[in-house]
């Protein structure tokens, strides 16, 4: 891990009026270690059953104890028989077997069929004795106990699910790092497990800062908000799966301060603030950081989002001491909030957890409109995506891009994200967008 030394030496190494994006990521993922990794078992491990693992990260490598299927079986509703028959009739292509008795999905046929007979089965049916192919009923003209079919039509072994072909005895069957995702529960199910060792939830406490802001409920005054970001970061973090600890708004003075970032050190794994780190608070922020742990103040290079705190606090009186967390100083605008969250802070809290690492998807898109963009800094433009005529994936600005802007994050359906390098977008161009929406 990087020491805090190595650390200064490292965001020095860029202006730090300008950190690009991926280098802030790098230094993230660096200091962003599974949590528990000199806990004792006992504190990062939980056993859970099936109903309880979705969306938890394996602790474990799952091993298959059986084979899936346990036995060869029918893939198709149709005729079971010996390939090696096809082989006896030289020559000829039709090939006539007497059925000699049914197979059914859990009623096995109970005996061995000859070399001229084969066996009526069903999906998921064992394969009887002696037989290791399957012609479908669609191929076959059925004469009273007989069936007639092209035997060239047919490879030996077609139609047949081997034992083990889903998953092999002995084999693992999902890694540690795994988040258990909607198949995964039907896959260990099919395994027979009851109960999976899964890594405890990263605890996140979380906090508002600014005079300004008010709660749900109250009255607002002149100059005075909402507090909208503690409801998004609620959400957001519940979207990963971790515990979110709400400590409420914080007011702007360094006494409030202080105390919300001990108790924050002291129960949460990460802390995540939001406000209090542009330009005209920085000064004061930073003292109170330096004098609680290792923190680099960062503004990174990137739109919306670029004031950005981070490092590792300490509960104790002096850096080093008592219980210890990672800090995330989000701007306090309320789209930069979110910007900062799924492209800075999301990676960091999925390796603490233990998960292993899950790239956004990236998908190229056609431009309907003119963007303009600076080089030097990386954009995250809120996007409307959709499919075009031709069935490309084509995608258009929500308008209006101030960092304050909540609607734009409601109405997008995408992040258009504008690389640092990347200067103005013609009309036609193809830009990277990441969708909001993932499947299982
Ligand atoms: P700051 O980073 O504290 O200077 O805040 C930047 C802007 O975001 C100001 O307009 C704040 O009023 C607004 N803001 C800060 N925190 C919140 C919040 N929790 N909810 C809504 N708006 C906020
Ligand atoms: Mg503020």
């Amino acid at each position: 891990m990087t020491t805090p030394k190595q650390f200064s030496s490292c965001v020095a190494h860029y202006d730090p009026n300008a950190l690009p994006v991926s280098a802030a990521q790098e230094i993230v993922r660096q200091w962003a270690v599974p949590r528990g990794r000199n806990d004792s078992d006992d504190a990062c491990l939980e056993r859970v059953s099936l109903f309880d693992a979705l969306d938890r990260v394996l602790a474990e490598d799952v091993v298959s104890p059986i084979d899936v299927p346990l036995h060869d079986n029918s893939a198709m509703d149709g005729y079971a028989f010996a390939s090696a028959s096809i082989g006896t009739r030289d020559g000829a292509s039709e090939l006539t077997l007497s059925v000699a008795g049914t197979a059914l999905a859990g009623q096995p046929f109970p005996g061995t069929p000859l070399a001229t007979q084969c066996v009526r089965i069903m999906t998921g049916a064992l394969i009887p004795p002696g037989c290791d192919t399957v012609v479908p009923q669609e191929l076959v003209t059925r004469e009273g106990d007989a069936i007639r079919f092209d035997a060239r039509t047919l490879e030996p072994g077609a139609n047949r699910r081997l034992a083990g072909e889903d998953l092999a005895c002995g084999e693992p069957a999902l890694r540690a790092g795994r988040i258990v995702r909607a198949s995964d529960l039907g896959l260990l199910a099919s395994l027979g497990i009851a109960q999976v060792a899964v890594r405890r939830r990263l605890r996140v406490a979380f906090f508002s800062t600014g005079d300004e802001l008010r709660s749900v409920g109250e009255t607002l005054t002149p100059g005075s908000v909402y507090d909208s970001n503690r409801y998004t970061l609620y959400a957001m973090l519940r979207r990963l799966n971790v515990e979110p600890v709400d400590l409420g708004i914080v007011r702007d003075d360094r006494a409030s301060l202080e105390k919300a970032l001990r108790a924050a050190t002291e129960q949460a794994d990460v802390v995540i603030s939001s406000g209090g780190v542009s330009v005209g608070d920085a000064d004061f922020t930073r003292e109170l950081m330096n004098s609680l742990g290792d923190v680099a103040f960062w503004k990174i290079a990137m739109r919306p989002g670029r004031p950005l705190a981070f490092g590792r606090l300490w509960s104790g009186p002096r850096p080093g001491d008592g219980e210890s967390a990672l800090f995330f100083g989000l701007p306090g605008n309320p789209v930069a909030v979110m910007a900062t969250f799924y492209f800075i802070v999301r990676e960091a809290l999925l390796a603490m957890s233990g998960a292993a690492r899950h790239a956004l998807p990236v998908i190229g898109a056609v431009s309907t409109q003119p963007i303009r963009k600076r080089a030097g800094r990386t954009e995250f433009q809120r996007g409307i995506a959709s499919l075009d005529a031709n069935g490309r994936w084509s995608v258009v600005t929500t308008g209006p891009q101030g960092s304050g802007v909540l609607s734009s994050m409601s109405e997008a359906n995408c992040f258009i994200v504008l690389t640092h390098e990347t200067g103005d977008i013609d009309a036609g161009d193809t830009v990277d967008i990441v969708p909001f929406d993932g499947l299982i």
